[in-house]
């Protein structure tokens, strides 16, 4: 692990709250888990100006350099936290007893080859991230288990043509959606008449999942290509780095850093974890991205809580919180939940 993991862990609380890691030396990693509309008609309660402090640490995307004075400002008790968030993080803890969430078993942590030298599984563990990009644990693991049936490595994906690691990835022909239409140039491309297919049916995310599936071919060869020139087919150590290669954004870096590294950098928030957060007012205001909600929580939430705060999200937003009709009418957090009421 570089420098900047060490010190990026030090900050605050100094808990990772993490298990062990893929690194050099053959240890497994802990199983995590990884991850909508911003506001959800989030009304304001309270006209509070958001006040920042005038020194927000941003532990995303520091590396190495001059992090110690932010270490010491991270040990203050936030200024403002949620109320109730407790009672209400508790809640749904017991109603993620069960750990039957489709994240729990197929998310893009529990996709690796075991038996893989730590070097390919991290490398495994950033293509599942990359692969599980909105897009279902099903597909993502179903897709895992092909490629990983050819041998899954830096090289491997290197010697594969782009159409056949297409077919491997999607089965079905997804993703040559995005090829223009032959014999017909300048046309209609596939990806724009399934585009206009999904709207008709009042898919706006579905479009965009389409042009996220097309992009992910392109994106995982010109990463693994990074990673054997730059990194001798192991994949960096700091989130600043990893958001660097195509296809990667936030998310899957601070899940791959600490599922492949060990080290809690962030909070991984997805759009089940950002809608969440919102509807239970875990954000001093309305956010309008993963990314905005990820520094809000990071304001106040306990240090020791980022890393299981993304798989208990998840598996809530999969089963209960659901993005259209969320099941209210079973969820403990009733009573407690600001967004329940107007649902
Ligand atoms: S009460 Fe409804 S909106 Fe609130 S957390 Fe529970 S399921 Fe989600």
């Amino acid at each position: 692990m570089n420098a900047a993991g060490v010190r990026m862990v030090v900050t605050r609380a100094r808990s990772q709250g993490t298990g062990t890691s893929l690194r050099p030396g053959g240890e497994k990693a802990a199983p995590l888990r990884s991850g909508e509309a911003a506001a959800e008609g989030r009304k304001s309660y309270s006209p509070v100006k958001r006040r920042r402090k005038a020194r927000r640490l941003s532990v995303a995307y520091e590396t190495s350099e001059g992090e110690e004075g932010e270490g010491a400002e991270r040990l203050q008790a936030p200024s403002w936290q949620p109320q109730d968030w407790r009672r209400q993080l508790d809640n749904i803890r017991t109603m993620r007893s069960g750990k039957d969430a489709p994240v729990d078993q197929l998310g893009a942590e529990h996709c690796f080859d075991p038996s893989a030298s730590p070097k390919v599984q991290r490398y495994q563990v950033l293509l599942s991230l990359m692969l599980s990009s909105q897009t279902k644990d099903q597909v993502t693991a179903g897709a895992m288990q092909r490629l990983r049936a050819r041998g899954l490595t830096v090289d491997s994906i290197l010697q594969t043509d782009d159409s056949t690691l297409g077919t491997l990835i999607y089965p079905v022909g997804f993703w040559r959606v995005s090829q223009p239409v032959a014999g017909r140039p300048g046309g209609t491309t596939g990806l724009q008449k399934v585009s206009r297919k999904l709207n008709s049916c009042g898919g706006r995310g579905q479009s965009l999942e389409q042009a996220s599936l097309a992009s992910k071919v392109k994106y995982i060869k010109q990463t693994t290509a990074i990673l054997q020139q730059r990194y001798g087919g192991d994949i960096p150590a700091s989130v600043a780095e990893l958001v660097a290669l195509p296809g990667v954004g936030p998310k899957m870096a601070h899940l791959a850093m600490a599922v492949a590294w060990g080290t809690v950098s962030g909070i991984a928030v997805d759009t089940h974890v950002h809608r969440i957060a919102n509807r239970l007012r875990w954000t001093k205001e309305a956010t309008r991205s993963p990314e905005e909600t990820r520094r809000a929580l990071e304001e106040w939430l306990p240090r020791e809580l980022w890393r299981e705060i993304n798989g208990l999200l998840v598996g809530f937003g999969q089963q209960t919180c659901l993005p259209v009709r969320p099941h209210c009418h079973a969820c403990l957090n009733r009573a407690l939940c600001p967004a329940a009421q107007g649902l």
